[in-house]
């Protein structure tokens, strides 16, 4: 496997790196676990300092670290800029909260005086996808270094630059030695890490076929994960929606980094009273973006992270094509060499369609025509995943109704799906489990040591499981 920088938008391949050594490998591990015993030592205080740093690096250095973006994997640069903003936000939260998310819990209980305390668990593995390749390792970096658990992480094969452009701010914010390490491994690495004894969790962000394979490892060797997969998210338009909100956002609930979001709106479930109307608008905003140099201002829609990517995207609607969908819209073809896939709009997709309830990762939007807001949610519900979802109704309370009615893990009201520090993220089904972010985020890998004090032995009124028997 090759770690490579190639820029989809030029097709230049900037750079290629060698994968991790054996030696780099125990030497990485052998660092986080170190570190690891010292931190158990310290106070969650001792780290706060390096999360404000993290920060301040992520804001100050914006347009340099969005670049990287830009330049490996495509994303439009107003959206790379936003990442980088979202990553200090995330680290500044944490250095906000994380001392109150950890106190010790205190329990009422005849058995003595005790209380839940949260200590790290130990070395993490993390594996992370090219779609967000900061994002997504500050969600696991921040919350995690707070509770004092060292991490080794494999980025994806197509993101190299973003995995040591990440690990670069983590040092110059002061992170001390083992705290976070980048390894450029092979599949078979990610499970000799996962394996070692001295890894004590595992958290994965990708697809369900790179979820399953590492959870299957993990689960074999015990190892505690969380799992954050794909997803085929929908956007449900019910009978009562606004639809001037609705026509604001669905565009960019699907064309959004280039329709390459675990959370973007993969199907478009539309009351019949609205359909024509949303089939249409959809139609023009699709018609109407501007795909070019991701670095342009005016570049509206960018290409796709690679022409792998690209070719899978194809394959799909083709066959979805070959099985009796219908293709309402495609944008007409530009001339580029850039790894663009024309805006698509797909519609009469029945349920023995191959992509019926499959995730399509890029700028296709799948329409389906419902009789009614029941119907609605039961078409949302009938999917193999649940991840995130987003509903327009008449009225917030309405559309909540309809959210807590859907199977997934975060549902948007009447307004655009995002991801904020203090919002737990994560699925349910094939989606995943575990959360990520929020106050659940930092619980995921801690241990929650229960201590119980007293000053001489309860030998009487507790009785029962506590002393079963008399010696
Ligand atoms: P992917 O192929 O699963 O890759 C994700 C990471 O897993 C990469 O680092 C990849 O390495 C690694 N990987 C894949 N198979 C592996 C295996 N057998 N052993 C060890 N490592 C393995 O996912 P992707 O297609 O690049 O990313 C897009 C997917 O991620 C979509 O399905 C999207 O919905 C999902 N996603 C979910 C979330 C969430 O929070 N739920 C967020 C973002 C994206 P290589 O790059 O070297 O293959």
């Amino acid at each position: 496997m090759a770690y490579q920088t190639t820029n989809p938008y030029t097709n230049e391949v900037v750079k290629t790196y060698e994968n991790a050594t054996a030696d780099e490998i125990e030497a990485s591990l052998a660092q986080a676990q170190k570190l690891y015993k010292q931190w158990r030592n310290d106070p969650v205080s001792s780290r706060i300092p390096v999360l404000r740093k993290l920060a301040q690096i992520f804001r100050d250095e914006t347009d340099d670290l969005a670049k990287v973006l830009t330049t490996e994997m495509g994303k439009l640069f107003i959206e790379a800029q936003g990442e980088v903003q979202l990553c200090a936000m995330i680290a500044d939260y944490y250095a906000e909260h994380a001392e109150d998310l950890l106190k010790p819990r205190k329990i009422e209980s005849i058995a003595g005086d005790a209380q839940l305390e949260n200590h790290p668990l130990g070395v993490l593995m993390a594996v992370e996808p090219w779609n967000f390749p900061y994002y997504q390792m500050m969600r696991i970096f921040a919350p995690n270094f707070a509770v004092g658990d060292p991490i080794v992480y494999k980025h994806a094969a197509i993101t190299p630059a973003a995995a040591l452009a990440f690990e670069d701010a983590v040092k110059r914010a002061g992170a001390p030695a083992g705290a976070l390490k980048n390894l450029f491994l092979s599949y078979d690495q990610v499970s000799t890490v996962v394996s070692d004894k001295r890894v004590q969790g595992v958290a994965l962000t990708g697809s369900e076929r790179g979820g399953v394979a590492v959870a299957e490892e993990a689960g074999k060797h015990l190892k505690k994960t969380t799992m954050e997969l794909g997803g085929v998210d929908a956007f449900i338009v019910a009978h009562d929606a606004n639809m001037d909100d609705v026509k604001a956002i669905a565009p960019r609930a699907r064309l959004y980094n280039a329709g390459q979001v675990c959370t973007s709106s993969k199907r478009f479930i539309v009351t019949a009273n609205h359909y024509d109307e949303f089939l249409e608008s959809l139609k023009a905003a699709f018609a109407s973006v501007k795909m070019g140099d991701p670095m342009d201002p005016k570049t509206t829609l960018a290409p796709m992270n690679s022409r792998k990517a690209k070719e899978k995207l194809q394959k799909q609607v083709d066959e979805a094509l070959t099985n009796g969908a219908t293709a309402y819209y495609v944008h007409e073809p530009i001339d580029s060499d850039g790894q663009f896939f024309m805006p698509t709009i797909l519609t009469d997709i029945t349920k023995d369609n191959p992509a019926y309830g499959k995730e399509m990762f890029g700028p296709v939007a799948q329409v389906y025509k419902v009789a009614d807001d029941d119907e609605a949610v039961a078409l949302a519900n009938d999917a193999d995943y649940g991840l995130g979802g987003i509903v327009f109704a008449g009225s917030a309370e309405a559309g909540a109704e309809l959210a807590s009615r859907i199977e997934t893990g975060m549902v948007f009201v009447n307004t655009f799906f995002s991801s904020l520090p203090e919002l737990e993220f994560g699925g349910v089904k094939r989606s995943g489990f575990g959360r990520e972010l929020g106050q659940t985020g930092i619980s995921s890998f801690v241990n929650q040591e229960l201590v119980v004090k007293r000053e001489h032995p309860n030998d009487n009124e507790a009785g029962g499981l506590v002393l079963p028997h008399k010696f």
